[in-house]
């Protein structure tokens, strides 16, 4: 699932293929994309808004990624799955959910799953998910006594509070998990517990974190013609991530998994505290 480092990269590789230019058409290919709801006309309908608009810049907001046109905004949310195919003007589309049309080709949005979500904006803050989204860890705010603020006071996990898009914008599964583990912070803690300290070394290792993921997307940076093209660098990345069984590359404990909300957390006993 794409988090912050992959959404950044996607933003900042696509943005020279579409930035001032003007798109021709718009095709909604599988409407679900664009529906909040089951019954929702409105968001599909909406996505015409864009059409003749010109393509200002590209941008991410916590795991969203923002079009900006001359008038209004695309904003998408690739959950799962969702990703970005770019077609030359004569290679036929495969599967495309929505289709943006360029005078060089064609940017389609694919999600097999149909668990990503596309929707046209006037201002990227009429998406509540935008609106609240809260402190993002790329940003210079970004420092330990602004996540000392957001932990202060709160009871859950310090996992499930990293991992709350209203508190820190962008962080997801596995690099919540990898931040826990370079800070050596056991993800169950109560977010109220983690001393200044602990706070300091927790910012710190979520910025570094993020920041070499995001090196490492670049790096083979997505090639968008290719339409199996993924990440290849994050699960070599990773220290303790889907890695339960093995032994922990500090300390030599074995790495446990665990639940929590529903999605499970992987974390070092032996150096994680
Ligand atoms: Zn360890």
């Amino acid at each position: 699932m794409p988090e912050l480092p992959e959404v950044e990269a996607i933003a900042r590789t696509i943005e020279p293929l579409i930035a001032g230019r003007r798109i021709l058409a718009t095709r909604l290919l599988h409407p679900i994309v664009a529906r909040n709801s089951p019954c929702d006309t409105d968001g599909p309908l909406s996505l015409a808004n864009a059409r003749a608009r010109k393509v200002i810049g590209v941008c991410r907001r916590g795991k969203y990624l923002l079009i900006e046109l001359d008038r209004g905004w695309l904003a998408y949310h690739f959950r799962l799955s969702g990703q970005f195919v770019w077609y030359d003007r004569r290679r036929p589309l495969g599967h495309v959910d929505f289709a943006l049309d360029f005078p060089s080709g064609t940017l389609g949005f694919v999600d097999e799953r149909h668990l990503g979500r596309v929707r046209w904006l006037d201002r990227p803050e009429d998406l509540p998910g935008i609106a609240r989204l809260g402190l993002d860890p790329l940003s210079r705010d970004f420092s330990g006594e602004r996540l000392a603020g957001v932990l202060r006071g709160s009871r859950r996990p310090v996992k499930l509070v990293l991992m709350d898009q209203e508190k820190i914008a962008g962080l997801g599964n596995i690099w919540t998990a990898e931040s826990l583990w370079q800070a050596r912070i056991d993800p169950r803690r109560r977010a109220e517990t983690l001393s200044g300290r602990e706070t300091r070394d927790l910012a710190r290792s979520v910025a570094r974190v993020v920041r070499r993921a995001l090196k490492s997307c670049l790096d083979p940076a997505p090639d968008f013609r290719n339409p199996e093209w993924w990440f290849e660098n994050g699960d070599k990345m990773a220290r303790v991530y889907a890695r339960e069984g093995r032994r922990c590359g500090r300390c030599g404990a074995v790495i446990r998994r665990v639940e929590q909300g529903g999605r499970s957390t992987y974390f070092c006993p032996g150096c994680q505290r």
